[in-house]
């Protein structure tokens, strides 16, 4: 069978753990199967080239036509990430490194004073910004701000930003890899080296005021709808008692937050897609439906970087 017929239908997707020094060793409230980890672990990432397919282990998303569009990920911080930002499409063409990010959090979990950092503070310069950066300093001039579950952060590419400690985020992103890291702190890894920092390609593509930050959604918890929508990708929040069918035609993702997600295809056996983990409904696969109760994230593709390919 041509491995591209599989694409087809609706998969799930296997996570694939990246550790991280700012992660955690415990994943058990998020995957049950993982108990203590050796090393921590920073990220799960759902929906990576180099995730295959849950009940075709020989096939991953890098055979996608025309690559995967969307990096989809759980973060775990246990210590806050280091001060980075992203290049746009443009920048990173002109780099001869592909694709840009343009990326956006939504919180799922965050304990009581959990911080994020969007944009510079107000009145603050990259010049100042460099410097500070230069002194192990520069998340001091960041524009935190305090934030809980359900919470939604948009970050477009050129928007300087840093995580804080003591949350559980989900993030949807371009696939691409293309991370300036301008400061994190002097720390060493378990053989005591240094990350390599980029400080000048940084500054280089930042944009201050680029429009990143808390989104004002006007949901209330327990309620569907938009959460952010560019050029990339479409989120939204949805929740359902009893079925729920998304439209079809669109390469759609579907995250479940709460609970595990029964999803029945067109044809054959329902898919059960536990917490944490991602099932692609591609454009091809006609009308599906969820069933039961849950809470998932819906990411949908839209036109332009529709790219299921012939
Ligand atoms: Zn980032």
């Amino acid at each position: 069978m041509d491995p591209h017929r599989l694409f087809e239908r609706p998969f799930r997707v296997a996570p694939y753990f990246s550790p991280r020094l700012w992660g955690t060793r415990d994943l058990r409230a998020w995957y049950p199967e993982h108990g203590t980890e050796s090393e921590p672990i920073g990220e799960a990432w759902l929906t990576a080239d180099r995730c295959h397919l849950w009940q075709h282990p020989d096939l991953t998303l890098a055979q996608w036509p025309g690559g995967f569009p969307l990096l989809t990920k759980f973060l775990f911080p246990h210590d806050k990430l280091s001060v980075q930002v992203h290049p746009n499409d443009a920048q990173a063409a002109a780099a001869g490194i592909g694709r840009g990010k343009t990326e956006m959090w939504y919180v799922v979990a965050a304990d009581p004073g959990a911080q994020l950092g969007v944009d510079l503070a107000p009145g603050t310069t990259l010049e100042q910004l460099e410097k500070a950066c230069e002194a192990g300093a520069g998340a001091e001039l960041l524009n935190w701000f305090p934030v809980q579950a359900g919470d939604t952060v948009f970050v477009p590419a050129g928007t300087i930003h840093a995580i804080g400690a003591g949350m559980v985020l989900c993030e949807v992103q371009q696939q691409s890899d293309n991370t300036y890291r301008l400061d994190d702190f002097g720390r060493r890894d378990s053989q005591g080296r240094l990350r390599e920092l980029h400080l000048k390609q940084g500054l280089a593509v930042a944009r201050p005021q680029a429009g990143g930050g808390l989104q004002k959604t006007g949901l209330s918890s327990g309620e569907s709808g938009l959460l952010v929508a560019c050029a990339y990708f479409r989120v939204e929040r949805r929740v359902w008692h009893g079925a729920y069918r998304p439209s079809a035609g669109r390469l759609r993702l579907l995250i479940p937050l709460q609970g595990e997600v029964r999803l029945q295809p067109a044809e054959g056996e329902p898919l059960m897609v536990p917490l944490a983990h991602a099932v692609v409904i591609p454009p091809t696969a006609g009308p599906v439906e969820l069933q039961g109760t849950g809470v998932a994230l819906e990411v949908t593709v839209p036109d332009p970087c529709d790219r299921r390919g012939a």
